[in-house]
């Protein structure tokens, strides 16, 4: 699979997929696509279900679910497959390439990209119901599992159990191709993608390299494109403890601070601890009583602590697993302070030579005094917003070189530690320019996308598969040439190539003789998003990092995107970031004793809230009132989506918040309201069926059900105990737990628990 870029040090071989339909390149003239497994006699249900061998079947996948969705997929624009394009050499084996897929995903745009006229007419249902065919096939079959590789397969990349690389192979394509037709079918609005599994083989090949799946998960990497591509990354070399984490929770992250040792530079130096701040001498915490923020600098001697007043000076970021930490005092030892100050000078070319650039640290610039150190994490916010730069140390990218391609350094950042923490969300966020620290360079990764596109101009890529224009290009090719030189500086630059392609446009009296904007704006667009998967994920997860909330309530969704699925080894600080990023001074929250206390005092200072928080489903707090609240904003199964629904704010009050304009049912009062699984009740014109997503336990007196969103489909829903109602207006609710609703429409002839009463959506809810 060699359409995907190349990370530097792969871990393992290239995967070589071995080809094996040579006796069956013709077939495709015979059968079409969906007939293909009958007319050869396969039973696709028992391969599905495991009672066929997938490895005895390797050849039928190939021929059916990679070539045979390939012509397919292409042959409804008229383009023609050849297999010749997608085979070659290695050593003496013939094996699948894609190199060659990228210039078929051009042709394919192009070939859809006729003005005044909608792909969707014919062909997008001919690519849909194969595509789904496809995904349908391949996630089934992506849980047949494997069984260990052998030390040799896994050196040479080639020789794995064949039907488990092939079916890699296509869950690759199907992806791709599923991707690519968001692209094709420009016109139509966000067109629902597929989700595809990542087979057994797959994640077997992450856990060799040595991810901790928990951390995958953690990290939201769900895309086959991007696990394949960090299959290839060494994680064992990171030397982190996984022997704590599930399939869905990382730990290796989280420090006990009782066992906790601040490294060396080296692992073999045993150099002395430089103390920046002890009792009797207190130079951090005299810079924090005048206001300023403490900034110190390294000699090689001794530490200059300063003021930072107007002084640029660099704020460091890091996750304290790495070792850079040190909870017992403020020291580290003299390796890492020279170390740091090295790289912090570099980040500076400019400097006066033998002058050294300050820079703010925690572990030596937040006093461990309680009270100074409440001062020092007011004052957080400020000092990362007012560093010239935020530097982030993480170990996982000095082993990457800053000049290996720009898709592979986004991916390296999209996957450190350091974006999983909760501290470091707000440290990256308050930069004002952020830089990486990488093996040879710290790199400002806002600088990427212009180096990215610099090596991959659609021209760049459009020439280097079709070589220069020449006359013996398709019409196909000719009008891709031809959209491009319209607008490629670049391009323009060249006069040759400009007029030949225009020269030999005018050849084909088959092409529009029109400027093609379109297809150059579909190009160019569909360029990063759909085709190069890699750079697309790495870019868009490196942006968020990125986004500035604003403040208040409005600002609460965002925020609780960002922080979903981060860890803090001290959970009670989540309430101090959400109030720092919030612009909410945390003072009372650091006064308070506990996560329950803190949070409570965090939600008191805010007076309006999202109301789709009170259906997000996830542990909620404990307090009468407060039943509405997360217990935590970083539950990674939080689904946040419905937060940023327009309309009117939450309100908060004593005895809960206060919402508007949702659907709800109230059930008869005399009914023994099931705790869980699921029933149908009768509302006034249709059916619908309430299933819980957890067991009740507490038993419900005066049942009702607030709703999400209008009942069409399946919707999120709460149920409330209703304890008050002040004059048929505000009724209150006591939040006892979440379900799903789903309409069945005006039939049903199975059981009904009861008749429901619809209040008008202009009922106001207090859920509490
Ligand atoms: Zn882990
Ligand atoms: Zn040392």
């Amino acid at each position: 699979m060699d359409h995907f870029p190349r990370a530097s040090n792969p871990v393992r071989p290239r995967l070589q997929v071995p080809f094996l339909c040579e006796k069956v390149k013709s077939s495709y003239e015979v059968f079409t696509f969906k007939d293909y497994p009958s007319s050869v006699g396969v039973n696709v249900s028992a391969l599905c279900n495991g009672d066929l061998s997938l490895d005895d079947h390797a050849t039928f996948l190939q021929a059916w679910l990679f070539f045979g969705t390939l012509v397919e997929v292409l042959g409804t624009a008229d383009l023609k497959v050849d297999i010749e394009d997608f085979v070659a050499k290695s050593g003496d084996e013939w094996i699948i390439t894609t190199e060659r897929l990228p210039k078929y995903l051009w042709m394919w745009v192009a070939a859809e990209c006729v003005p005044g006229w909608v792909i969707d007419s014919e062909h997008l249902p001919r690519v849909k119901e194969c595509l789904s065919v496809v995904n349908s096939t391949a996630n089934q079959l992506a849980k047949i599992s494997v069984g260990a590789v052998s030390e040799e397969a896994w050196n040479a990349g080639f020789g794995y159990p064949p039907g488990h690389a092939v079916l890699l192979s296509v869950i690759l394509l199907g992806e791709l191709l599923d991707n690519a037709l968001a692209g094709v079918v420009f016109s139509l609005p966000r067109m629902k993608m597929l989700s595809w599994e990542y087979s057994q083989f797959g994640k077997y090949l992450l856990q060799r390299a040595g991810w901790c799946l928990g951390e995958l998960d953690m990290l939201g990497i769900i895309e086959p494109a991007v696990l394949f591509y960090v299959s290839s990354f060494d994680r064992v070399a990171l030397k982190k403890d996984h022997s704590k984490c599930s399939d869905k929770v990382c730990l290796a992250n989280q420090i006990d601070e009782k066992v906790y040792q601040t490294k060396h530079a080296t692992e073999t130096c045993i150099c002395e601890h430089i103390i920046v701040e002890e009792e009797g001498n207190r130079p951090i915490t005299e810079v924090l009583h005048k206001g300023d923020i403490p900034i110190i600098s390294f000699d090689g001697e001794k530490v200059l602590v300063q003021s930072s007043n107007s002084t640029p000076y660099v704020a460091m970021s890091h996750v304290w697993s790495d070792g850079l930490g040190n909870p017992r005092t403020n020291s580290l030892p003299k390796c890492q302070l020279e170390r740091i100050q090295r790289l912090v000078n570099a980040l500076h070319p400019d400097r006066e030579p033998a002058s050294q650039v300050p820079f703010w640290l925690d572990t030596v610039c937040v006093p461990l005094h309680a009270e100074t150190r409440k001062t020092a994490i007011r004052r957080m916010a400020k000092t990362y917003d007012s560093a010239a730069r935020v530097l982030v140390l993480d170990v996982s990218l000095s082993g990457t070189s800053a000049g290996v391609l720009a898709d592979e350094l986004l991916m390296r950042i999209r996957c450190t530690p350091w974006t999983q923490r909760l501290w470091t969300l707000q440290e990256g966020m308050l930069a004002e320019e952020l830089y990486f620290q990488f093996r040879d360079k710290a790199i400002a990764a806002e600088s990427l996308p212009e180096i990215w596109y610099e090596a991959n101009s659609p021209i760049k890529l459009c020439t280097k598969h079709f070589g220069r224009p020449h006359v013996d290009n398709s019409p196909l090719e000719t009008r891709v040439f031809r959209a491009l030189a319209s607008d490629s500086d670049e391009f323009l630059k060249d006069e040759i190539a400009t007029e030949s392609a225009f020269e030999t446009l005018s050849r084909h009296p088959d092409c529009p003789n029109i400027l093609d904007h379109t297809l150059l704006y579909r190009l160019d667009t569909n360029h990063s998003a759909s085709f190069h998967p890699v750079y697309f994920a790495g870019w868009t997860s490196f942006q968020k990092l990125r986004y500035r909330f604003g403040v208040g309530h409005s600002a609460l969704p965002s925020v609780a995107g960002a922080l979903r699925g981060r860890l803090s080894s001290k959970m009670d600080d989540e309430t101090i970031c959400v109030a720092t990023l919030l612009d909410i001074d945390p003072l009372h929250i650091l006064s308070a004793k506990n996560q329950t206390s803190r949070m409570k005092v965090l939600i008191d200072s805010m007076d309006d809230f999202p109301p789709s928080l009170i259906f997000t489903d996830v542990p909620r707090m404990g307090l009468d009132g407060y039943r509405w609240v997360p217990e935590s904003f970083m539950d990674k199964n939080a689904n946040y989506a419905g937060l940023l629904r327009a309309g009117k704010p939450g309100r908060r009050t004593k005895d809960g918040l206060v919402v508007s304009n949702y659907f709800s049912y109230i059930f008869p009062e005399d009914l023994a309201f099931p705790n869980a699984g699921s029933f149908v009740v009768k509302g006034w014109e249709s059916y619908y069926r309430i299933t819980h997503a957890h067991v009740l336990t507490v038993q419900v007196a005066r049942p009702a059900v607030i709703l999400e969103q209008p009942p069409a489909t399946v919707s999120r829903g709460i149920v409330v105990d209703m304890w008050r109602e002040d004059d048929g207006v505000v009724k209150f609710g006591r939040h006892v737990g979440h379900v799903s609703i789903e309409a069945l429409g005006d039939k049903w002839a199975g059981e009904v628990l009861c008749e429901v009463v619809k209040l008008p959506i202009s009922y106001e809810w207090c859920v509490g």
